[in-house]
């Protein structure tokens, strides 16, 4: 077997990086140079909340804060 390298995000050929923190292979487009790890590493460092990935719940607030005043 050759080098197959396919963009773990896209899954095109054109591989470009490696991730510095998962490891993974990466195309340009999915490749942050500034911080050398793959898209889905930056959305991981960047956000640290996994709980509320796609926000799908329209307050940030956390359940039992009573911050809103009429
Ligand atoms: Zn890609
Ligand atoms: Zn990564």
């Amino acid at each position: 077997m050759s080098v197959s390298g396919l963009c773990e995000v896209c899954q095109q050929p054109a591989v470009d990086h490696t991730c510095d923190r998962c490891g993974n292979l990466v195309c340009d487009r999915h490749f942050d140079a500034e911080l050398g790890v793959c898209s889905e590493c930056v959305a991981e460092i960047r956000g640290g909340d996994p709980s509320d990935p796609t926000g799908t719940s329209d307050d940030d607030m956390p359940d039992g804060v009573d911050t809103y005043e009429y």
